[in-house]
C-alpha cells in the first residue's frame, strides 16, 4: 500500500469518527428529549425491556466485522451515557445545587448570619431538662460570647423506654432562657404537627438524623418561614441527604443548614464514623451553609476538640457540640457532653489552635 493510499483511508476514518460524533450526540439529544417528556409523566428513567429491545435489533442487523458481543457492549456504554446524562438534568434542576444559585445561602439566626465566612459554634444540652440546666449552660456561652443555644425538647430516642424529653414544656423554657439570655434557640420537632406550635417558641427547627427521610416533616418545615438544620440520617448518602433539603426548598422555605453528624460504619470506636470529606462535598454540590456535629458523631468526650479543630479547618460553617452542667446525670448522652470547665478549655484550645476567631 502507497503512502498515499493510507493517508486517504486515514481521512475516510476521521470522517467517519466524525459522522459518529454527530450520531452520538444526535442520540443523545433524543434521549434528553425522552428523558423530560419521561419525568413529566412520572415515568423511571431506566427501561430494561426496552434497552433489550434495542441490543436485539443491533444483533439482528450486524453484519460484521465486529462480533454482535463487542457490538452490545459499545452501544449498552451509550445508553449508559444517555441515562447519565438524564440524571445530570435532573441534578441541574435541584434548587438546593451550586448549579442553580452560584452564591452562598446565608442564614440569619437572629443577627448571626450562618455562611458569611464567619465559622461559629452551636452549644448547648443534649436535653432540655430544667430551667436552672438551660440557664446555666446559657450564661457559660454567653460569657464567651456565644448565641447560638440548642438543646432537645423532643428527644426521638431509640428506646421507647429512654427519657423522650420535655415536649412544650421544654420549649416554654428555652424561650424564657432565650429571652432572659439573649440567645437564639434551636430545638428538633419531631412530628409535622408540632411545627405550628414550635414556631412560638423556638428561632430553628432541626430536623433529626431519624428524621432526615421522614418527609411529611420535611414538607412541614419547608412550609413555615423559620430557619431550619437539617441532619444527615444514620445511614443516609450525600445524595439522599441533599434530596431531603430539597424537600424542604421545594416547598419555599430556603433557609437551610445541612449538618453531617457521623454516619453508621462497622467501625466501633466511635459511635458514628465522621464524614468529614462531606463537608466540601456538600459545600461545592450545595448552596447551604454546612455544619459539623462532633458529640453525635463521636460519641466520646475526648475526641470532641480534635474533630472539632477538623471541622473548622476543613471549612464547616459552624461546629456543634453538647455542653450540660453535670454530665454525669444528664437524662441522655451522659458519656460525651461536657461539663462547664471542659467547655471553657475547648473554646480556649479551639482559640489557641488559631483555627477559631
Ligand atoms: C441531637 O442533635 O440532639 C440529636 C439527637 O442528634 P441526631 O439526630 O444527629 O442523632
Ligand atoms: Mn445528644
Amino acid at each position: 500500500m502507497s503512502n498515499e493510499q493510507l493517508e486517504q483511508l486515514r481521512s475516510e476514518l476521521d470522517d467517519v469518527n466524525l459522522k459518529l460524533l454527530a450520531l452520538i450526540n444526535q442520540r443523545a439529544g433524543l434521549v434528553q428529549k425522552i428523558g423530560s417528556v419521561k419525568r413529566e409523566s412520572g415515568v423511571n428513567r431506566f427501561d430494561p425491556v426496552r434497552e433489550r429491545k434495542m441490543l436485539d435489533h443491533i444483533a439482528e442487523h450486524n453484519e460484521g466485522p465486529f462480533e454482535t458481543s463487542t457490538l452490545q457492549h459499545l452501544f449498552k456504554q451509550i445508553f449508559k451515557a444517555g441515562l447519565e446524562l438524564q440524571e445530570d438534568d435532573n441534578s441541574k434542576a435541584l434548587l438546593v445545587s451550586r448549579k442553580k444559585q452560584q452564591n452562598n445561602t446565608i442564614v440569619d439566626l437572629g443577627g448571626e448570619l450562618i455562611g458569611d465566612g464567619q465559622q461559629r459554634l452551636i452549644m448547648g444540652p443534649c436535653a432540655v431538662e430544667s430551667y436552672e440546666q438551660v440557664t446555666a449552660v446559657a450564661k457559660a456561652m454567653k460569657e464567651r460570647g456565644l448565641k447560638l443555644l440548642r438543646g432537645g425538647a423532643f428527644k426521638p430516642r431509640t428506646s421507647p423506654y429512654d427519657f423522650q424529653g420535655l415536649g412544650l414544656e421544654g420549649l416554654q423554657i428555652l424561650k424564657r432562657v432565650a429571652e432572659e439570655q439573649d440567645m437564639v434557640v434551636i430545638s428538633e420537632i419531631v412530628s409535622p404537627s408540632d411545627i405550628e406550635t414550635a414556631v412560638e417558641y423556638i428561632d430553628v427547627i432541626q430536623i433529626g438524623a431519624r428524621n432526615m427521610q421522614n418527609f411529611e416533616l420535611l414538607k412541614a418545615a419547608g412550609s413555615v418561614n423559620k430557619p431550619v438544620l437539617l441532619k444527615r440520617g444514620l445511614s443516609a448518602t450525600i445524595e439522599e441527604f441533599i434530596h431531603a433539603a430539597e424537600y424542604i426548598v421545594s416547598k419555599g422555605n430556603s433557609q437551610i443548614m445541612l449538618c453531617e453528624r457521623g454516619i453508621r460504619t462497622y467501625e466501633k470506636a466511635t459511635r458514628n464514623t465522621l464524614d468529614i470529606s462531606a463537608v466540601p462535598i456538600l459545600k461545592q454540590e450545595t448552596h447551604l451553609p454546612v455544619l459539623v456535629d462532633v458529640t453525635h458523631s463521636t460519641g466520646r468526650r475526648d475526641l470532641l476538640l480534635p474533630t472539632a479543630k477538623a471541622a473548622l479547618a476543613i471549612g464547616a460553617d459552624a461546629v456543634m457540640a453538647e455542653v450540660h452542667p453535670d454530665p454525669a446525670v444528664a437524662l441522655s448522652d451522659s458519656a460525651q457532653q461536657m461539663d462547664i470547665p471542659t467547655f471553657h478549655s475547648f473554646i480556649d484550645q479551639l482559640k489557641e489552635s488559631g483555627l477559631y476567631k
